[in-house]
């Protein structure tokens, strides 16, 4: 009488390991920096965050993407909104030179140069023609 040994049979429980699907999970690849040449890892996670976006691979390491990135930020601060201010040049009606204002001249409005803007009075407080309006030369 042989008596049968329990043998042991412990692999019956969990299946630990998990069958990765190649075609779902992307292998990290290594890239080079065209900035700095460095190499850097473009995870699968990042693969597929830029696959869905419908961006190229990165081209440059993250440190490199965050400086231009702050390069771009720092540079467009201040720069953009507050651009060149475009000025049309019209002669001045008071002394006929040229004169800088900063909006189209209307055909029959005397444009004055900011010289002559002041001494009109034009201080820019009261607008048009609330001093001395009535000289009646025009
Ligand atoms: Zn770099
Ligand atoms: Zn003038």
């Amino acid at each position: 009488m042989t008596e049968p040994k329990p043998g042991y049979t412990a692999a019956s429980g969990s299946r630990l390991i998990q069958q990765e699907d190649p075609s779902a999970m992307a292998a990290d690849t290594t890239l080079t920096c065209r900035d700095c040449g460095q190499q850097f890892t473009f995870t699968s996670g990042e693969q597929d965050f830029y696959a869905a976006r419908g961006f190229s691979e990165p081209s440059r390491c993250p440190d490199c993407r965050a400086a231009r990135k702050n390069e771009r930020d720092s540079g467009s601060y201040g720069g953009g909104s507050r651009g060149p201010r475009q000025m049309f040049t019209a002669t001045c009606a008071g002394c006929g030179g040229e004169a800088q204002v900063p909006f189209e001249p209307t055909a029959g409005k005397p444009v004055y140069c900011s010289a002559c803007f002041q001494q009109r009075g034009g201080g820019g407080r009261a607008g048009f023609g609330a001093r001395g309006g009535t000289r009646g030369s025009y």
